[in-house]
């Protein structure tokens, strides 16, 4: 069985593609080796490995030292661009303004701020330093930044003056922190910095423009990111520098990036997406991208499409079903021409959503799986594989997934269990951070257990059913909330759904949908019927919701996950526990 009742969407003929896929997935897949892939980055000269010298310096070293790395464009409309060897400079420049400040091996330096070529320059300057860099998302409160800060017992935290206002109250309960670095961007804050806080615009003009890489080696910490906390309390999932090889393969075949493409990826670096895949995969495989200060609305992101001629763009579901909900006649004053591949993560992709890229851009969006705690993709549709709309594809070659049951043991194809991963792929993370315990829980015989649940067809595709958490049990049947949230989206007039169990004394969970409209529908209770009518057409009748409440919009993460547990807590009653990062309306 799969989640989907649309056709699979045949791979276009190589001849017409505008340039041939980097992966022949059968070929590869067969006798991988990741010694291969390790032999395709540069190495720093004494044998260890650096995150920073293989998405910058190595470029900027040779022939690409005058590409354009990163073309940015600011929320108010200001453009910069920055090549290769810029970026290098100035990272350099900020890990002398790191060794300055007595910044060693293993400390942890975190950003607190938006979107701005400053942030990608310190994230760098932090690798070179050895520190491990921990990215916030700029939107958080103070209570999320203290938690994470303390938490991390950071010692430096890299902000900008109104970011840094809003925290002003929880300073002085971090007790590790030795330094604030304020950037200022162009003088935007009028607002003098305090005497107390370091500026990062003078620290940079006094720095030595070059810095000798601190010799990390390839199982040193480099980047911590707390999760999305879609689940419960976040964790802080730490990485290693070899992550890298992963992060420049993956970008190589899951995202299909050549040497001209000029790449966009919507994820905020607060979010492992962002770093992963808005640095470290376009980087190191020495491609151009687009970073965008502002935020969503329809129109911009079509007119950066086509004033930027982005040809690969990764973003991810809910953003999709918002343009979605804004209507295909927007794009279609656009040039999206430029466009040759989509993709998307972070949440399941309903199949109404692949399709639709088809129908609108003249491809669909590639769906691939992954989490924080995975570093980079796992498992992917590839550019030179047919999508079957609803599946997230196959693993990255030399990754092996598994589906097992309660007791870790594989399950025959075709069945429902538990995701499943053989640990030791490069990117893997290594630890929680201050929490060794949670972190050896989820090794189970041999497996890491990814807290999701999916399946895998004959031919391999891996169909994702729901987090473990997440799934229903109704009269005796398993429900994943993403079937029944996939075949509501498919109602014209539903935008977003999102599907509960709720206890229930005769079938102990009933499913419980969560809908909000399209403009011009009016939540009436024959609309209420209609969709029942279709989602019974779709779906069996045990697996249909029992229940639909139409809401103005669902909870979610600032990452744009559909938090379903909080959905659930209100409609029992039960106390929302961790909202740290839920979205304010
Ligand atoms: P927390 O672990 O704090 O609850 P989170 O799991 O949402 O939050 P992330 O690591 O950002 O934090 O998200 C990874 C999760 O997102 C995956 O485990 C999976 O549940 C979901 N996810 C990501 N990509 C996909 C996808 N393509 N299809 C289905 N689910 C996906
Ligand atoms: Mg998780």
């Amino acid at each position: 069985m799969t989640t989907s009742s649309f056709p699979t969407i045949q791979k276009p003929d190589i001849k017409e593609m505008k340039v041939a896929p980097n992966l022949d997935y059968d070929k590869v897949r067969g006798n991988f080796d990741w010694n291969e892939m390790y032999g395709e980055l540069d190495w720093l000269p004494g044998g260890g490995l650096n995150m920073a010298y293989e998405a910058i310096d190595r470029h900027a070293n040779g022939r690409n030292r005058d590409k354009l790395a990163m073309i940015w464009e600011g929320k108010n409309g200001e453009k910069e661009q920055y090549t290769f060897g810029q970026m290098k400079q100035l990272s350099d420049r900020f890990a002398n303004v790191l060794k300055s400040i007595g910044i060693e091996k293993g400390d942890r330096v975190f950003v607190f701020m938006d979107r701005v070529p400053e942030l990608y320059i310190t994230i760098f300057g932090i690798l070179k330093a050895g520190a491990i860099a921990g990215p916030l998302f700029s939107a958080f409160g103070p209570e999320p930044v203290k938690d994470r800060l303390q938490d991390s017992g950071a010692k430096v935290l890299v902000t900008q003056p109104d970011l840094r206002r809003k925290i002003t109250e929880i300073i002085p309960e971090l007790f590790e922190l030795q330094h604030i670095i304020v950037v200022n961007k162009d003088n935007r804050d009028p607002e003098p910095i305090l005497s107390s806080d370091l500026s990062y615009e003078e620290e940079m003009a006094k720095a030595p423009p070059n810095f000798d890489i601190v010799e990390t080696s390839q199982y040193d910490y480099s980047i911590m990111h707390y999760t999305s906390g879609t689940t419960g309390k976040p964790k802080g999932a730490v990485h290693r520098h070899q992550a890298v090889v992963q992060q420049y393969a993956t970008g190589k075949w899951a995202l299909d990036l050549h040497e001209d493409d000029i790449y966009w990826c919507t994820a905020d670096p607060g979010w492992v997406t962002g770093t992963s895949y808005g640095m470290l995969a376009p980087w190191t495989n020495g491609v151009t991208q687009l970073i965008y200060e502002g935020g969503f609305r329809a129109s911009k992101w079509y007119e950066l499409i086509q004033d930027y001629k982005v040809t690969v763009w990764y973003t991810a579901p809910t953003a999709i079903r918002m343009l979605m909900k804004a209507g295909e006649n927007i794009p279609r004053r656009y040039d999206m021409s430029s466009l040759r591949f989509l993709a998307s993560v972070g949440e399941p992709l309903n199949p109404e959503a692949v399709v639709w890229g088809q129908e609108v851009f003249g491809m669909p969006f590639h769906d691939n799986w992954w989490q924080t705690e995975t570093g980079a993709i796992l498992c992917a549709n590839y550019a030179c594989m047919d999508v079957r709309p609803g599946s997230m594809g196959k693993p990255i070659p030399g990754v092996e997934l598994g589906i097992v049951d309660d007791d870790f043991n594989p399950v025959p194809v075709g069945e429902d269990g538990n995701l499943a991963v053989r640990p030791g792929w490069p990117s893997m993370y290594h630890t929680y951070w201050n929490n060794t315990e949670m972190y050896n829980s989820k090794f189970k015989k041999g497996w890491y257990m990814t807290g999701d649940n999916a399946r895998v067809d004959k031919d391999g595709y891996f169909w994702f059913v729901g987090r473990a958490d997440d799934v229903i049990n109704t009269a005796g049947h398993l429900v994943g909330p993403f079937e029944v949230e996939s075949a509501l989206i498919e109602h014209p007039a539903v935008a977003e759904a999102g599907v509960i169990g709720k206890p229930d004394p005769i079938a102990m969970e009933i499913v419980k949908a969560f809908v909000s409209l399209k403009d011009g529908y009016e939540a009436t209770d024959e609309l209420r019927r209609d969709i029942t009518r279709f989602s019974r057409e779709k779906l069996s009748s045990a697996v249909a919701p029992r229940e639909i409440e139409f809401i103005d919009s669902l909870p979610k993460t600032r990452s744009g996950k559909i938090m379903r547990r909080l959905l659930k807590a209100r409609e029992l009653g039960l106390p929302e526990g961790d909202t740290s990062t839920l979205e304010e309306d």
